[in-house]
């Protein structure tokens, strides 16, 4: 009899060489989660996925971790068996004795995949209920809504017994697409839009816009805190390239009518950030724009903005309400970090009113004042880039 974790993924629509591709890469972003859990090991054996512990004393540290893997959709802590009926009954009635609150009620949810056993599942679930029936006291069977389900899963080499499960956050393995960049703000929107992309198996890049000493170092900090707590679910640390936008700030507010300041901002911010995605090998810029939340999210705003790249921009927040935003960052503990009170550039030149339908060519006639080229290039040179280490597992998350 073996301890180990039984891994799920989707396995849906995955066939021939992307499954394997998929697998390989899930496999090892596992290794890098539990890299400093000493002695586990992760391997794929008859297409599935296993974790092994020298230590059995840190599987709740394993599970945690294991639960900011993208791709995996749940893990059960499983006993591994010869494919004889007294191990199987012997393992279900030690999971059932091992269950923290002493269940009342149980039933066993027997599989068999390997159709030579030679009981059916439906045998199966009355040979070894009746077995943990006469070995645990005080139990009885309940088919709906026990206090613990048992499941048998019978495959060619051996059996699985499991009565606990983990869920995972789905998706796909970070690393299975293609790398994107992350337009990342203090705000508590952007850093959602990040985790939602990097659940969709994308490597991100971040890119925050900094204007000292308009925002301040505090701010900066801030933008790392958030990443810090993205890259806790990334296999590697996640790359933050923070780029100098003052001088592109004071020149928007010496020539642009007010009104288009945000719109001509937003422009300068995507145009930078296609070219660093360029340098980066990134093949898409994400955003944490949402549609109608604010002026420069009115359909008519996103146009002009968008205008000025042909890069697929990634916006997963677009049919999310605020209060659904909202409830994912506490989840994922961006909130707290988002809610601080630093200032980011867009507030620190917000006008009164800004356009909330402002037109291309009203936007193309106010640039015409600027040297938008040389300070994209200007802004180019000057990127400092951090390779941003996950933050320390929260307790509880
Ligand atoms: P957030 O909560 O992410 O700041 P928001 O609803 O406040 O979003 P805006 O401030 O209009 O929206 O910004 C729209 C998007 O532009 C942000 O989600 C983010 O992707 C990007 N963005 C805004 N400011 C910055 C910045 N200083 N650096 C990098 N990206 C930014
Ligand atoms: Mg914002």
């Amino acid at each position: 009899m073996e301890r180990l974790l039984l891994v799920r993924y989707g396995e849906i629509g995955l066939k021939g060489r992307n499954r394997h591709v998929f697998e390989e890469k899930l496999a090892d972003n596992m290794r890098a989660a539990l890299a400093d859990i000493e002695g586990a090991k992760v391997n794929r054996e008859y297409g599935r996925i296993f974790v092994r512990l020298e230590d059995e004393g840190r599987t709740g540290e394993a599970l945690e971790r294991l639960q900011r893997v993208f791709g995996i959709v749940a893990v059960n802590p499983a006993l591994r068996v010869p494919l004889d009926l007294e191990a199987i009954r012997e393992a279900a009635a030690m999971l059932v004795r091992a269950e923290g609150d002493p269940p009342r009620t149980f039933r066993v949810s027997a599989r068999r995949a390997y159709k030579r056993f030679p009981h059916t599942s439906q045998e199966l679930n009355h040979l070894v209920g009746a077995y943990v029936l006469r070995h645990v006291p005080h139990l009885t069977v309940q088919l709906t809504d026990p206090d613990v389900t048992v499941t048998v899963e019978v495959r060619e080499h051996a059996a699985y017994v499991y009565a606990d499960q983990v869920d995972g956050p789905g998706g796909l393995p970070v690393g299975a697409s293609s790398r994107a960049l992350l337009l990342l703000s203090g705000g508590i929107d952007s850093p959602v839009a990040g985790w939602m992309a990097m659940k969709r198996g994308i490597e991100l890049h971040a890119v925050h816009y900094h204007s000292p000493p308009f925002t301040s170092e505090r701010s900066k900090q801030k933008v790392i805190d958030l990443c810090r707590v993205l890259a806790r679910w990334s296999p590697a640390p996640v790359p933050l390239h923070v780029v100098h936008f003052t001088e592109v700030q004071k020149e928007i507010h010496r020539h642009v009518p007010q009104e288009l300041g945000i719109t001509v901002m937003r422009r300068f911010m995507l145009r930078i950030g296609e070219r660093l995605a360029r340098r980066l090998d990134a093949m898409a810029l994400v955003t944490g724009e949402s549609v109608g939340q604010v002026a420069s999210q009115t359909l008519e705003s996103m146009a002009a903005i968008n205008a000025v790249t042909n890069m697929p921009i990634l916006r997963p927040l677009v049919g999310f309400d605020k209060h659904e935003i909202i409830q994912r960052a506490q989840r994922i503990h961006t909130y707290d970090i988002s809610i601080l009170p630093y200032e980011d550039c867009c507030t620190i030149f917000v006008p009164e009113r800004p356009a909330t339908r402002p037109s291309l060519a009203a936007v193309e006639a106010a640039e015409r004042a600027m040297a938008v080229e040389e300070l994209v290039q200007q802004a180019l040179e000057n990127v400092e880039t951090l390779h941003v280490e996950p933050a320390p597992a929260y307790v509880g998350a």
